[in-house]
């Protein structure tokens, strides 16, 4: 699903992403954590062409994000078509960025609505379904303001969901949350990707990456240091830098 070839971020002078290499298949869940700057939120990014890469290759789906192949030469794709290849990933960061003059139900409708063209009756019924799923079917009618940073979070969800992913993309999503309330946004994730959604996962929970994931990358300085499946990668890391990282997370 996620196919990342030797992919090279720099922003001027300062090289952010040093040959990414990694690999989701479909339905699976890879966890990336690593120490502030190493570039996972840029990696993440580079994923939706949020940011363009400066070298190597990057495919979801089996679609070349944001470049077509013509003539042995990548050209960038115009604005529309890169607009429909974001539409098929979603992401939900570490701050919720809720519409706050909206309802949580017309925060769910709004990129279906206005992007899809989806009838609005339509959207509202498929909105109350994916409300209820992250458990917030009694909130449709409130605001962001008047929910815990929880909920927020799971209503940001909920509207990436509306848009029917095929990835989803997460990046630090329960750091901003009082720790109470971090359960209750992975218990969602969880039940994510028991159902088959593929995700891309940037976090510190190890607990989850250790239970939920597939793969766990340990990344640093731009460069994936180590990566294989969650449990070899936490209980026997190789790498001096992974077995200091985590000494301090776990
Ligand atoms: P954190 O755990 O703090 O979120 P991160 O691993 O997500 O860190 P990134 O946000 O990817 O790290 O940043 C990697 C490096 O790239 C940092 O040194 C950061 O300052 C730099 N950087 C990120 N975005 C930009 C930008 N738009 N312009 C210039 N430098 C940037
Ligand atoms: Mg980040």
């Amino acid at each position: 699903m996620v196919l990342s070839e030797n992919v090279h971020k720099s922003f001027g002078h300062l090289e952010v992403l040093k040959g990414i290499d990694l690999k989701v298949d479909p339905g699976e869940v890879m966890c990336i954590l690593g120490p502030s700057g190493s570039g996972k939120s840029t990696f993440l990014r580079c994923i939706n062409h949020l940011e363009k890469i400066n070298a190597g290759k990057l495919w979801v789906d089996g679609q070349l994000v944001g470049y077509q192949e013509r003539g042995g030469k990548l050209h960038e794709l115009s604005e529309k078509h890169i607009a429909a290849q974001r539409r098929d990933i979603g992401m939900v960061f570490q701050r919720f960025n809720l519409f706050p003059h909206k309802t949580v139900l017309d925060n769910v409708i709004e990129a279906p609505v206005q992007v899809k063209k989806e009838r609005k009756a339509d959207a509202r019924d498929r909105a109350r379904t994916l409300l209820d799923r992250v458990g917030l079917g009694a909130k449709v009618d409130n605001y962001p303001a008047q929910l815990s940073g929880g909920q927020q979070q799971r209503v940001a969800i909920a509207r990436a969901l509306a848009m029917r992913p095929k990835l989803m993309l997460f990046d630090e999503p329960t750091s901003a949350l009082d720790p109470e309330l971090v359960g209750e946004v992975l218990d969602v994730m969880r039940a994510l990707a028991e159902d088959g959604m593929t995700m891309v996962v940037v976090t510190h929970e190890i607990g989850f990456a250790r239970e939920v994931g597939d793969s766990l990358v340990f990344m640093d300085g731009g460069v994936v240091v180590e990566s294989g499946p969650p449990r070899e990668v936490i209980n026997n890391p190789q790498h001096e830098r992974t077995k200091s990282f985590l000494s301090k997370v776990l």
